[in-house]
């Protein structure tokens, strides 16, 4: 469909939407095209996409063809520990050589981290940080932030960003508490928020300096599509007792403050 003809419907059906981001979800899993443009058409004007494995970074990369989606690429724990042990080395080549050729291109690596729910014991965590390893130090090379998933192992994940001197971190999907969030505050970390309340996350966003919040779907593994992002953005506004407008645009300019977006080359960003 035509820009000019999709601004004038989203004109006409939202009169007064408010601009929202979503920094953590997975386009290349969906039917991409008709979630990117209901999520434009709901407000979602910016996107963070993530690879988790070599056919997800491909179709990432060029999903963020799209100027409303920006690509992260990464290899996550749990294809991590999918890999074969003897393919490993090649299969970390081969997305360390995509993100460098690619390097103009995406705004981020990720999805990595640690997830011991998908595989604990000395062996599965060797291998879990020997990619997540590779992964920063690929970060630091090119300069880019990461976004880091962690599961069950939010102490292990601080220690290791610290042992690595990880400087741009996102923390999706934050799993830790009151404790876990005073360090990354510290350390000048994002934390993003899920769609989903508990009350161990209401003390997290509580005590949360707003400039360290941004707000994600997690689609389609949390949230269905990025427009969940909303309902993620409405449970800051409820805890932080501010207007949900002037949460959705702090947590949008958050966003795009950290990953660069709209400061790099030939990325420019749809505005209406
Ligand atoms: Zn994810």
């Amino acid at each position: 469909m035509q820009t000019k003809q999709l601004l004038q419907e989203r004109q006409e059906l939202h009169k007064d939407i408010v601009e929202m981001a979503d920094a953590h979800c997975h386009l290349s899993i969906m039917d991409d095209s008709a979630i990117i443009r209901d999520a434009v058409l709901g407000g979602v004007l910016t996107m963070v996409t993530n690879g988790v494995d070599t056919p997800s970074n491909i179709k990432t990369l060029s999903v963020s063809d799209n100027k409303n989606v920006f690509a992260a690429i990464g290899i996550d724990p749990e294809h991590a520990l999918a890999i074969d042990e003897s393919e490993i080395e090649k299969e970390l080549a081969f997305n360390i050589g995509m993100a460098r050729q690619n390097s103009e291109r995406i705004v981020a690596i990720g999805e990595i981290g640690l997830d011991y729910s998908v595989g604990g014991g000395p062996h599965n965590i060797s291998r879990q940080k020997r990619v997540f390893g590779a992964m920063i130090e690929l970060a630091a090379e090119l300069k880019l932030p990461i976004s880091v998933h962690s599961r069950n192992a939010i102490k292990d994940v601080l220690e290791f960003l610290d042992e690595k001197e990880a400087g741009r971190v996102h923390l999706h999907f934050f799993e830790g508490g009151v404790e876990e969030a005073r360090i990354a505050v510290k350390r000048g970390y994002m934390i993003s928020v899920p769609p989903i309340e508990s009350p161990k996350r209401k003390r997290v966003i509580a005590m949360m300096p707003m400039d360290n919040l941004m707000a994600e779907s997690d689609a389609p593994v949390v949230g269905r599509t990025p427009k969940a992002v909303e309902k993620s953005i409405r449970y800051i506004s409820s805890i932080k007792g501010l207007p949900f407008d002037q949460v959705a645009s702090a947590l949008t300019s958050n966003t795009r403050k950290f990953f660069d977006i709209g400061a790099r080359s030939g990325r420019k960003l749809m505005r209406y």
